[in-house]
Parts: C-alpha cells; sequence; structure tokens
C-alpha cells in the first residue's frame, strides 16, 4: 500500500524506464496502487508517485476527455473509465489566451487550498499506460496532444509540477474563502 510522505520528503521525478514489458509490468502496478489511494481519499483528481516518495514521473489524474480511453489502450483496472496513468509528461502552454485562477487542493497539503495561475490548454508530451485492447498486454501508448479543456489541463499541470518538486504552496497563494 502506497501512502503520502512529508512535503520535505517528496523526491524529485525522473524518467521512467519503459524498455522491458517488466518495466511496462511494474508501471501498470504503480498505477493501480496510485489509482486506490486517489480512490481512497475522496477520488482526488490526481496524485503524483513522487508523493509517496517514488522518484518518477508518473502520476495518475482523473480526466473528462475521451482520449483516457483510446481505441489501443483499455484502463487500468475498473475505474479506468475516470483515472489515467501517465509517464514521462511534460507539457507547453498551448495559445496565448489569459491564464486561469484555479482552487486547488493537495493531498500533500491537507486542508489547505491555493489559487494558482494556470494555462487554460496545454501541449501535452509523454506515454500513457495501459491494457493494450488488442492483445491485454501493458503497452505505452505515445501521447502528443492538445488539452484544450482547462478540467483535465489545470490537473496535469498540477501533477506535472510534482515531478519537478513544486507544490502549489510554491507557485500560489494561500487562498481562504471568505464567510
Ligand atoms: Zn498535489
Amino acid at each position: 500500500m502506497l501512502s503520502i510522505v512529508p512535503v520535505n520528503d517528496i523526491p524529485k521525478g525522473l524518467d521512467c524506464d519503459i524498455s522491458s514489458q517488466e518495466s511496462l509490468d511494474y508501471l501498470a502496478f504503480l498505477g493501480c496502487q496510485l489509482i486506490q489511494l486517489a480512490m481512497d481519499n475522496k477520488y482526488a483528481l490526481g496524485v503524483a508517485a513522487v508523493q509517496c516518495g517514488i522518484p518518477l514521473k508518473a502520476f495518475v489524474a482523473r480526466s473528462q476527455s475521451p482520449y483516457c480511453i483510446e481505441e489501443k489502450l483499455y484502463g487500468i483496472g475498473q475505474h479506468l473509465d475516470t483515472y489515467s496513468m501517465y509517464v514521462n509528461c511534460e507539457y507547453s502552454r498551448l495559445n496565448s489566451d489569459k491564464n486561469v485562477d484555479s482552487i486547488e487542493g493537495c493531498l500533500s497539503l491537507p486542508g489547505k487550498t491555493y489559487k494558482v495561475k494556470r494555462y487554460p490548454t496545454i501541449h501535452l508530451r509523454g506515454k500513457l499506460i495501459g491494457p493494450s485492447i488488442e492483445t491485454g498486454e501493458i503497452i505505452a501508448m505515445e501521447v502528443d496532444m492538445a488539452v484544450d479543456n482547462p478540467y483535465d489541463s489545470i490537473v496535469i499541470q498540477h501533477e506535472i509540477q510534482h515531478q519537478q518538486g513544486l507544490l502549489i504552496s510554491d507557485v500560489g497563494e494561500l487562498y481562504i474563502r471568505s464567510l
């Protein structure tokens, strides 16, 4: 069982090895554990491996977009119609639209919310991990795409920043709701 480590123990994420079937199977297993952890925490929108002390560029995120079920890839486990496992991902701003204010929480910073400036849309590059629809084997599927809705875009930016060692307390300001 994975658990969230203290903020000071969060490592940086390194590239995941995806060169062998054994590595891919491990990443799928890690994905299932991260999904379980997210579900156990009120269906958190996402959780990164580094938050559990695992120094890998790997995270799961809930998605509203159809790309989480591609024609080549099943979700991992029963709940991957909502969660996907992303590895070795990076993002860049997609267009010149104004940044949006996002109010976010984080499993590593329980009980607090922060206001963070986010790109409304991003270009995402990396891999999705899951069982192939054709063979059932775990595969890494290339992702090189526009994420053009703010919901998915914001969750992915939050998780990728975890891999870079950045928390919302580093990039945002503490947000206290007025009564
Ligand atoms: Zn977080």
